[in-house]
């Protein structure tokens, strides 16, 4: 990072933070992430997937009947039109965004116009970074992810041996999981030829009782492709039928002991993680903590992070069907300091209240906390996190309202 980014970043936290402590919900800056959905189609059908689960009530659902009632409308699959891409880029400029995900609903690499749309972002100077599963990965395209100077690459694995692979993403073909290895591999080769520092290279699994078992493998994963960091990211059971996919407490035990050994296998291998917040994560659900968080403290993703779907759709986060706004009727401008926008900062910031727009939302088992933490203790140094249980119960009833 230059001077010059660092000071924007900074200038860009504080703006967030001042709209968040004074200005209550209008938000004086744009959402310095974005996440961005630009197809729902994809090639595997994973089991813990949003869209793509087999376990989804119904497929193609995009999963959200069980989050929220307005949006439990047929869903089709989409994939978002180049020119509207080229419009939400230029947009997402103008309200200072920095970084973009290309992610989520879909594998990014089943859109044909991916290299135009990546070329698009970087030439109007965005961090880019895209989350893939890794299977459609091939030279050229590895050669053009590194010349053009994508900033991270996140591959979803999910899975330390070819068996778990196959089971976790529906995908019965075997060595599918050693093609992907082997893809990794090629991309942290061509990296290391061209001596390039980018694109960071992480692999990414979602820890569940299907795969728990297996970090070390994980780990070893990484090592042999090359990778610069490894990140492990607690499951969340989007529908009733995938909820023998959470972790039970008596695996959560096997588990913390496992990624102690882990820590230190990685540490060895100089082999970058986030274990130390994975295992503070893991003490916390096992303890119910994460139940009584939000009574506590506000959730500021309003103001620093959206999720733009591949029909267009804006939503606050991931685990948060609410709709925002459609870039594809009005533009991204105008749908970030909305009404409903709006509103919908003014009731996350009030959780305490446990408002009734936020009851289909997945707060409970949000991946959002460390985030919101940080905002908390920046924002709020002085309010204690952990209150008496009388206090905890009083807001939880929402007869006391927080600050
Ligand atoms: S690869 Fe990603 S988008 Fe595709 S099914 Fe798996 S989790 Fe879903
Ligand atoms: S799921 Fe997390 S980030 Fe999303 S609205 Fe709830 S608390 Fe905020």
């Amino acid at each position: 990072m230059n001077l010059y980014s660092g000071l924007q970043k900074v200038t860009h936290n504080f703006c967030i933070l001042l709209g968040g402590a004074l200005l209550k919900e209008r938000a004086l800056t744009g959402p310095q992430r974005v996440l961005l959905d630009i197809t729902d189609y994809c090639n595997y059908n994973c089991m813990m997937c949003r869209e793509h689960s087999p376990l989804s009530p119904s497929k193609f659902s995009k999963g959200v009947s069980d989050l929220s009632p307005e949006k439990n409308t047929s869903f089709k699959l989409q994939k978002m039109d180049v020119d509207v891409y080229y419009q939400l880029i230029d947009d997402l400029k103008k309200v200072g965004t920095r970084e973009i995900n290309i992610s989520g609903g879909g594998e990014p690499f089943t859109h044909e116009k991916i290299i135009q749309m990546v070329e698009y972002a970087k030439k109007n100077r965005f961090n880019i970074t895209i989350t893939t599963n890794g299977s459609l990965l091939n030279e050229g395209i590895s050669e053009f992810l590194v010349d053009i100077g994508v900033n991270a690459l996140y591959f979803s694995i999910n899975a330390g041996s070819s068996e778990t692979y196959m089971k976790v993403t529906g995908k019965r073909q075997s060595g599918l999981f050693e093609k992907v290895k082997a893809n990794v591999r090629t991309l942290a080769f061509i990296k290391r030829k061209k001596k390039q520092k980018h694109p960071k290279l992480m692999l990414s699994f979602v820890i569940s009782t299907q795969n728990y078992f297996e970090i070390k493998d994980m780990i070893r994963f990484a090592i042999e492709s090359g990778v610069n960091r490894i990140n492990f990211v607690p499951v969340v059971s989007y529908f009733e039928r995938a909820s023998f996919l959470d972790l039970s407490s008596e695996d959560i035990k096997v588990l913390q002991k496992d990624i102690k050994k882990a820590q230190y296998f990685a540490t060895r291998h100089g082999l970058m993680h986030n274990m130390n917040e994975f295992i503070q994560w893991l003490s916390m659900k096992e303890s119910e903590n994460l139940r009584n968080f939000y009574p506590q403290i506000s959730c500021y993703v309003g103001w620093f992070l959206s999720l733009i779907l591949a029909n267009g759709s804006v939503m606050p986060c991931c685990q948060c069907m609410k709709i925002m706004g459609n870039i594809h009727e009005r533009s991204f401008l105008e749908i970030w300091n909305s009404p409903v926008y709006r509103q919908f900062r003014k009731e996350s910031k009030n959780f305490a209240l446990r408002n009734k727009a936020l009851f289909n939302c997945q707060c409970s088992k949000c991946s959002l906390v460390p985030t919101n933490l940080i905002f908390h203790k920046i924002l709020h140094p002085l309010k204690p996190m952990h209150m008496g249980e009388k206090e905890l119960t009083a807001r939880l009833k929402g007869k006391v309202a927080i600050q």
